[in-house]
């Protein structure tokens, strides 16, 4: 396929509203006391607020406000799945069924800012604190924003040549361009944030060091590549691991990345229903989704299971995979048919192989997307440090971890949410290590 026909596959799909249309819908909104949308946004956005402003004309408050509130609001804007946090809990749901478009009245104002480069943020009085943040991602990025904000200096070190974590690297193209979060993540380094990229606290750095030389540590670290499938046959040619898959169609040329006729993609959360929609959109002429509960179970957004649905992709539900056959390069995956038993430790019903189900799927190309798995390298090294199933273990209203000066949020301690969380959690790990600072000297 041309590679203009593929980029134009992936363009990001929610237009821009204009002002007419914002103007518009700013003034349906009833403005609630209490708002319920407001309460559905991890980042505690004041909805009405910010919308009420957008109907007033002052659209640099509008925007203001939503960035002291959220750093990654245009981000969330296009990324957060509305349905299930904000727009979800308007009232005019029940009133006439259309709710306030909230994450595209959030963008119309994000935008703007971004667009003319407004300064709406600003560094506050210096404190003479020190404080490292190991991963420049969504959670890390915020926390520093929010430290910067507060007056505190503060260095991100980043494994990766690229600063944003999966915000950058991973979200699906047609939701958010690189270009725009790049942008986003510029403004808020010019509160005078540094940012050292290509450099792996744990291998370039000892992470002892950062703890011994600055006043306080945040721990933003997200997960890493995805579980292995664990059965026979996995380093077979035509077999790739799900984030990778995905991170390709952020950074490389569409064209060059190779794809299967039959695509089976493993695991039921937003990983494998991000990965299936991508493989249809390379070229791939049937792909499939394979997994192990049944529909009611499925972690991905249930937007995108119709969204996957509607472009062809099919479920199949109740069944895990055994092995994948091919002498060198993938010809097929066997798989065994699931029953529903008593509910597991994750509280959802576990499942459990039907003896003498197996059959098998033709495919030519099988994409691992199951969960991701914690950084165990660099957390089992931190002396003292207190891990849950592999997840750093925080103080719910501080961010502070088992560790002295020590603090941490995103998906390192929640074990993965939304791109929001990850910001709500940053935020509050940076007032946490404020207060910490507060108390030392009182
Ligand atoms: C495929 C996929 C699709 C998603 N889609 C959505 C979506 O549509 N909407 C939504 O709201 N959320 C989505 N999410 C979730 C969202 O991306 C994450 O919750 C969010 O990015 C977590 O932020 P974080 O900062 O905790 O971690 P990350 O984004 O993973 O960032 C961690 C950073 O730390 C760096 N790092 C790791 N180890 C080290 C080290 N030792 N030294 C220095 N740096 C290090 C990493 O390189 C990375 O840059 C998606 C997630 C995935 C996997
Ligand atoms: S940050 Fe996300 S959840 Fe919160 S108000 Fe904005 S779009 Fe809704």
């Amino acid at each position: 396929m041309p590679v203009k026909e593929l980029e134009k596959r992936f363009e990001p799909m929610e237009k821009a509203m204009g002002e007419h249309e914002a103007l518009a819908e700013a003034g349906r909104c009833l403005f609630c006391y209490d708002a319920p949308c407001s309460a559905a946004c991890p980042a505690g956005i004041s909805v009405p607020d910010f919308i009420r402003r957008i109907r007033d004309g002052n659209i640099k408050g509008s925007a203001r406000q939503l960035y002291e509130t959220n750093y990654l609001a245009g981000g969330c804007a296009r990324v957060c799945p509305t349905k299930e946090l904000c727009e979800g809990a308007c009232v005019l749901n029940a009133l006439h069924g259309r709710p306030i478009p909230i994450g595209r009245l959030q963008r119309y104002a994000t935008d703007w800012a971004i667009d003319n480069r407004a300064q709406i943020l600003f560094p506050g009085k210096t404190t003479g604190k020190r404080v490292a943040v190991i991963g420049a991602g969504p959670a890390g990025y915020s926390c520093a924003a929010e430290l910067a904000r507060l007056g505190h200096r503060v260095e991100i070190f980043e494994a990766r040549r690229k600063e944003g974590g999966l915000y950058t690297h991973a979200i699906a193209r047609y939701k958010i361009s690189s270009s725009f979060a790049l942008k986003e993540l510029r403004m808020l380094k010019n509160l005078g944030i540094r940012l050292k990229t290509g450099t792996r606290i744990g291998a370039d750095i000892p992470f002892e060091t950062l703890l011994k030389k600055y006043d306080a540590v945040f721990l933003g670290i997200g997960r890493g590549s995805t579980a292995s499938l664990n059965i026979p046959g996995e380093d077979l040619q035509g077999v790739v691991e799900g984030l990778s898959f995905l991170e390709k169609t952020r950074s490389a040329e569409l064209d060059k990345i190779s794809i299967g006729k039959r695509v089976v993609v493993v695991g039921g959360g937003n990983t494998a229903v991000d990965a299936a929609i991508a493989a249809g959109r390379l070229g791939a002429l049937d792909v499939m989704v394979l997994y192990r509960r049944s529909r009611a179970e499925m972690p991905a957004y249930k937007d995108e299971q119709k969204m996957a649905l509607v472009e062809g992709v099919r479920f199949i539900w109740l069944a895990a995979p055994v092995r994948i056959l091919g002498e060198k390069r993938v010809g097929g995956l066997k798989c065994v048919r699931m029953r529903l038993s008593d509910a597991d430790s994750s509280g959802r019903p576990r499942p459990v192989p039907i003896p003498g189900s197996e059959f098998t799927i033709e495919c030519d190309m099988v994409i691992a997307a199951l969960g991701q798995v914690y950084l165990s390298d660099i957390l089992s090294g931190i002396h003292g440090l207190k891990l849950e199933n592999g997840r750093v273990v925080v103080n719910n209203k501080t961010g502070a971890t088992s560790v002295e000066k020590l603090f941490a949020g995103g998906d390192c301690a929640t074990g993965g949410g939304e791109m929001v969380d990850a910001v709500a959690e940053g935020i509050r790990a940076a007032r946490g290590i404020h207060e910490s600072f507060l108390m030392k000297s009182r």
